[in-house]
């Protein structure tokens, strides 16, 4: 009985979505990345439904990446597609991230719009209408801006607040601060975003950098509904150093500032010791000095080869040019392995 009640509703919704299409409504894609999250799907899909079912006019089209999750999600998400014919997924090939993740949504994408939301509920699909309406104002990136963050713990809160200033001096793109992923953006911005095949990727950066008619709306970030956040210090501290490494040449700039300073300290120090030694005629003296300058030196040039090191490291992962991911499975389609659109 259920299945031919389920092939009914899907039939009548694809009639609907023809008819819809020859009239002209536009499609929005809802982009969900999902790692290992088969504890919120189905709390997901109820609000999203919730939300979605009160907003006419448009067609909503809802891109699940499963970005190489070892849980059940692959399966709830073919489960809910099942039940659910305006959802569609995108299974990549192994975890690539976040980030690579994304890129995989926006090259599947075949809405007007998209909007990038977390699978943990974090981001509140309640926003959804508020985002439509500036889009229809004529805005291309309407994102949103956390006003609080619960269920973080404060040294997260205080340390992404310093990453996001000390990022915001040392670019010259204006990052926006207290703003994640979940943003709705024009078809201009994903095709443009789509332009930017980087392999190490800091999508922040780059919903900046393309630019377009920006407009901010605000919210409160909610705890995670249920299972653990997929984020480790480590991963923060490589999204940290990819956001500045790949945004500004900045601490390059900043190391021959150093290098230039503690140089000209030394001549001067050298002029110092010269002199002394000529007038005074000073015996074998000052290890500890030697020591202290020595040690001073070679500190601040191990420090300036590591950025010159993380700075080429991107150069050597940027020239072999490899496609970002690989697909294992589109829509139940494993006939190639490749982003369908790039
Ligand atoms: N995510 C992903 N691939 C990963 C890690 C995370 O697609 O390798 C997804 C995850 O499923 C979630 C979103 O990215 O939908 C945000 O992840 P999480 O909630 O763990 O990060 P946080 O909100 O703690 O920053
Ligand atoms: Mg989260």
């Amino acid at each position: 009985m259920i299945p031919i009640f389920c092939m009914i509703k899907n039939a009548c919704f694809k009639t609907i979505n023809i008819l819809r299409d020859l009239i002209n409504v536009k499609l929005i894609t809802i982009l969900v990345p999902a790692f290992n999250e088969e504890d919120v799907l189905h709390h997901l899909h109820k609000r999203l439904e919730q939300v979605l079912s009160s907003i006419h006019d448009y067609r909503f089209e809802i891109l699940f990446v499963n970005d190489g999750s070892n849980d059940q999600t692959i399966s709830i998400i073919k489960e809910l597609r099942e039940k659910d014919p305006s959802i569609s997924f995108v299974d990549l090939s192994r975890n690539f991230g976040k980030e690579t993740a994304m890129i995989a949504g926006l090259d599947h994408a075949q809405g007007d719009a998209l909007i990038i939301l977390d699978a943990d509920l974090q981001d509140p699909p309640e926003l959804i209408p508020e985002m439509i309406y500036y889009w229809e104002q004529g805005y291309d990136d309407v994102y949103a801006k956390r006003k609080s963050r619960s269920g973080e713990t404060w040294f997260k809160k205080t340390t992404s607040h310093l990453f996001y200033r000390v990022l915001k001096q040392m670019s010259q793109v204006p990052i926006q601060e207290d703003t994640g992923d979940f943003r709705l953006l024009d078809r201009r911005c994903i095709e443009a975003i789509k332009q930017l095949r980087e392999s190490q990727r800091y999508t922040k950066g780059m919903f900046s950098w393309v630019g377009f008619n920006k407009k901010e709306i605000l919210f409160d970030r909610d705890p995670r509904v249920s299972g653990e956040t997929k984020w480790n210090y480590g991963k923060l501290v490589d999204l940290a150093i990819e956001g500045v490494t790949s945004f500004t040449t900045a601490p390059l700039r900043f190391s021959s500032l150093i290098g230039m300073a503690v140089s000209m300290f030394a001549f001067i120090y050298m002029i110092w010791i010269i002199s002394k030694t000529l007038i005074f005629g000073e015996p074998v003296a000052g290890y500890p000095s030697l020591m202290t300058a020595i040690l001073f030196i070679g500190g601040i040039q191990l420090i300036v080869l590591g950025i010159i090191g993380e700075y080429l490291g991107r150069v050597f992962n940027e020239t072999k040019r490899r496609p970002l991911y690989f697909v294992n499975e589109y829509n139940g389609d494993k006939s190639s392995i490749y982003p369908a659109t790039a």
